[in-house]
């Protein structure tokens, strides 16, 4: 890559240039008279009368082959590709690349910047400037789907028309590269703050919109923007500007298309803790669900009995930390972990639950079952197979499943919703009384066991009206005939007002938080020798 700065007749090249050509410095001055160091003699005149043309004319496209010279002397053929960058209508800057001919091009053929990524690294004299601006970091939305559509040709006309956008969006000061297929990074290494960037990207979008206006584009395209200034990050490497800034840049994307983002530090820390944690989870998993475990919360009857237990599972990790459910699972869902995790629990508890019965026959085990194993698995074959495996009765099992997970009218849910109820497992529609509780679904779906999240709970036991709903509830689900568990009841005093409306299974730290498997078993060991 190359910038021409015909007002102060500097030039700056890429570093990597050095070692193949016999250029004196990747900046120089003296423009025409230092280019007959490293262009082939013959050659001179033709790229003499181009640079004047371009730097006095309005033409604004340099596309030209000719020689330079390797270290040894030898004429090697180039191609080389620029844009004129007019301020106030004066011809200001030529920025473009050069290409070897023949060999593996090294710059890119459709937008004529250079590419970044890999072993490639920024020209030396502006990693090595303190960053004291923005980086903006363009993706094109949705290429793919263009290049799917329509054709590479029109993907590859969409680069173009980016990269022209862009490059007509510059200031001084402001450098451009290609990277990845439909990304373009944008340096404002010395000046420049969060309204610069923003401003910046405006001011593409409109370029874009008036060059697809002014072709007669078929493709109404856009773009979104990653942005990070100086401020928004303690460590300017280029590695983490290139991080950053791409983390920036998928936020905005998830926002849908023609969207920014800024990056946030803590966000970003958030979504490595994230992605960390799923190496590490995928690695127990690997590794024969090495450190993780199931705890089991005991579920009383009316008689405050035990008469099963909820199967939670449970992570450590190697360092000894223990990861709460609610950070991992979702982590589990995002990476399809959750399904041969999901097979394990449903193996460890009924082989706990197998034991209980051996104290309790009637004793019942639960599982949390997530939306994703029943989107990508066939969850009742799965359950089938453990059922067969163990050796255990359907009859005993709870598959919990929440409502949250599916749409109205998901016929794949309502599908395995059905198998399972065929084998002869129960269901519960677990997290009751959060979003959007449905009562069409209780009436669809017929669950046996509606669960009462802890939260409306803890309402229910504050406000008089919130109580009356969850009676009400009561009422509707035993008209439906279906059972009521309430979770979440830890004292005394909340027992004895839950124990009004009478629910058939109470579960909740007053009876026992969730615990190894052995303290269930000594639970229901002497439950039974009262
Ligand atoms: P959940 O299914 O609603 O499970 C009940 C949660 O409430 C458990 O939290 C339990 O420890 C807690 N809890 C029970 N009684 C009380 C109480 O009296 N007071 C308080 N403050 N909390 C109580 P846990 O074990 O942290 O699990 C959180 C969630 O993680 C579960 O909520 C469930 O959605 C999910 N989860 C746990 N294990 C699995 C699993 O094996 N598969 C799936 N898909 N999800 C699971
Ligand atoms: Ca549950
Ligand atoms: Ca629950």
């Amino acid at each position: 890559m190359y910038i021409a700065d015909f007002v102060n007749d500097r030039y700056h090249i890429s570093e990597a240039a050095l070692s193949r050509f016999p250029i004196p410095s990747a900046t120089f001055s003296d423009v025409v008279k230092t280019h007959e160091q490293f262009v082939y003699a013959a050659d001179l005149v033709p790229l003499q009368e181009e640079l004047i043309e371009l730097s006095t004319s309005d033409r604004t496209d340099h596309n030209m082959q000719y020689r330079w010279l390797g270290k040894d002397g030898q004429p090697i053929w180039i191609n080389c590709r620029g844009k004129v960058v007019t301020i106030d209508g004066v011809p200001t800057y030529l920025i473009g690349c050069i290409n070897e001919i023949g060999a593996k091009p090294k710059a890119d053929n459709q937008s004529g910047l250079l590419r970044l990524g890999g072993s490639n690294s920024l020209p030396q004299e502006i990693a090595a400037s303190e960053f004291n601006g923005f980086v903006l970091r363009i993706g094109v939305d949705d290429l793919r789907g263009i290049n799917a559509k329509n054709g590479t040709r029109d993907g590859d006309t969409t680069i173009a028309f980016t990269a022209e956008s862009i490059l007509a969006s510059l200031s001084e000061g402001q450098y451009v590269y290609r990277i990845d297929g439909d990304e373009f990074l944008i340096l404002s290494m010395k000046e420049g703050n969060f309204d610069d960037a923003l401003n910046l990207y405006r001011t593409i979008r409109t370029a874009i919109v008036q060059k697809i206006r002014t072709s007669n584009y078929k493709i109404l395209f856009t773009v979104s923007a990653g942005i990070v200034t100086s401020t928004d990050i303690e460590d300017c490497s280029f590695d983490f500007i290139m991080k950053s800034s791409q983390h920036a840049l998928a936020i905005a994307k998830s926002y849908g298309k023609n969207a920014y983002a800024r990056f946030d530090l803590d966000q970003y820390n958030f979504a490595l803790e994230q992605h960390n944690l799923g190496r590490i989870l995928r690695d127990a998993v690997e590794n024969d669900f090495d450190g993780f475990d199931v705890n089991y919360q005991i579920l009383v009857s009316q008689d405050n009995g035990i008469i099963g237990a909820e199967s939670l599972m449970r992570y450590t990790r190697p360092d000894g930390t223990v990861v709460s459910p609610m950070k991992f699972i979702p982590i589990l869902e995002d990476t399809g972990l959750i399904i041969p995790t999901g097979r394990w629990i449903l193996k460890q508890a009924m082989i706990a639950g197998k034991k209980a019965q051996e104290y309790i026959p009637e004793f019942v085990t639960t599982v949390n079952v997530s939306y994703v194993q029943i989107s990508r698995t066939d969850l009742a074959s799965d359950v089938e197979a453990i059922l067969k495996e163990v050796g255990f009765n359907p009859a005993n099992l709870v598959i919990e499943l929440t409502e949250s997970g599916f749409l109205e009218s998901d016929i794949h849910y309502e599908n395995s919703w059905r198998k399972l109820k065929a084998l002869g497992v129960k269901m519960a529609l677990d997290d009751f009384g959060t979003g959007y509780s449905n009562f069409h679904y209780l009436n669809e779906l017929r669950p046996d066991i509606v669960k009462i999240d802890r939260s409306f709970t803890v309402s229910a036991l504050k406000d008089e009206y919130e109580f009356q709903i969850l009676n009400n509830m009561r009422h509707l689900s035993a008209n439906l005939d279906l059972n009521m568990c309430v979770e979440g009841v830890e004292t005394q005093e909340d027992l004895d007002r839950i124990n009004m409306i009478h629910p058939e299974y109470i579960q909740g730290y007053f009876f026992g938080k969730p615990g190894p498997v052995d303290d269930l078993i000594n639970r229901v060991k002497t439950s039974k020798n009262i």
